[in-house]
């Protein structure tokens, strides 16, 4: 006859009840630290970009303006072509922008001017919005941004669109 298990005994654990022993074969993750302060600059904490995406894009900024200061963009197959300039003949509130950044850089407001006006105007606000980004970055004191104003950017999207109608109505 089986002897059958008393009551007293102890069980046996129920499968899932018993933690398993801690066997870990991935590397342990440090916990994640947020970026490091770095003298000189203000605390990690107020800086909305890392130093590091900063640099890159000053890099492909300045990268990009120096080939636009040499390249003439006209007739340079690698530059940008605009979709709606090329299938209906019809300047886009962009078109001429690459070839008027060319002339800037060149020295040539005038042309400039004829080649997109609303990039020459808007270069006031970029210069603006340029200061403001690095006071801000630099500082952690941002100032108020009156762009992200509803009114104030149907107004520039009306100026931007008011701009695309207009300069193919001149003729
Ligand atoms: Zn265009």
């Amino acid at each position: 006859m089986v002897v059958m298990a008393t009551s007293h005994a102890p069980k046996p654990p129920k499968l899932g009840t018993h933690p398993l022993p801690a066997i870990s074969t991935s590397v342990p993750v440090p916990p994640m630290n947020p970026e490091p302060n770095i003298p000189g600059l203000p605390p990690a904490a107020s800086r909305p970009a890392s130093v590091w995406w900063m640099i890159l894009i000053g890099a492909a900024v300045l990268l990009g303006l120096g080939i636009l200061w040499r390249v003439e963009p006209a007739g340079q197959p690698f530059f940008p072509r605009c979709w709606l300039y090329q299938t209906t003949g019809l300047q886009c509130p962009g078109c001429g922008a690459t070839r008027a950044v060319h002339a800037l850089l060149n020295g040539r407001l005038q042309e400039a001017i004829q080649l997109n006006a609303l990039l020459v105007a808007a270069l006031p606000l970029a210069l603006w919005m340029a200061i403001r980004w690095l006071w801000g970055w630099r500082t952690g004191r941002w100032w108020p941004n009156p762009l992200v104003h509803p009114w104030v950017l149907a107004l520039l999207g009306g100026l931007v669109f008011g701009f695309g109608i207009g300069r193919n109505l001149g003729g």
